[in-house]
């Protein structure tokens, strides 16, 4: 059985798909953030648009994203830090992609709102978004104070 690309230990159907393919609705921003990567590892441009507003939904070329995403293997995600207070949430996450053989590392925090009960992914802050350079015995960049070797290098 395959689990949910989004890294929880559940069915796709039961995580991400839920959102992705059925009519519910994610009641937490952490819940929204993963449906997207979780879209985007399957270049679904569809629900990553209308999954955003404000700022994000501005700046955002749908095809440029296609093509993008289409090239795009996404590796990993690790939730750091999520939060909710009334209309508005951050989700901070670390996610590892690989691009042309070439692997990365993306750090941000999500900020979403919520409106008419749906929630929006709106602005994001990125902290690092570059090739992985790390050498196997470096402590690994996900924050687990483990190294390298014996933590995130196993999903490449
Ligand atoms: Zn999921
Ligand atoms: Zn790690």
């Amino acid at each position: 059985m395959k689990t949910c690309p989004c890294g929880l230990p559940n069915l796709y159907s039961e995580c991400c798909g839920r959102f992705i393919e059925a009519t519910q609705i994610p009641s937490t921003p952490e819940e929204l953030m993963r449906s997207r990567y979780t879209a985007y590892s399957q270049a679904n441009m569809d629900y990553i648009n209308r999954t955003m507003q404000g700022p994000a939904a501005l700046g955002f070329d749908v095809n440029e994203a296609f093509k993008l995403a289409k090239i795009t293997l996404w590796r990993k995600l690790i939730i750091k830090q999520s939060s909710m207070e009334k209309n508005k949430g951050t989700v901070e996450f670390i996610a590892y992609y690989t691009i042309t053989n070439q692997n990365h590392i993306l750090h941000e925090k999500s900020e979403f709102i919520l409106q008419n009960g749906i929630w929006y992914y709106v602005d994001g802050q990125t902290f690092l978004n570059e090739p992985l350079r790390i050498s196997r015995n470096d402590k690994c960049p996900c924050g687990s104070h483990k190294k390298f070797k014996k933590c995130c290098d196993a999903i490449f």
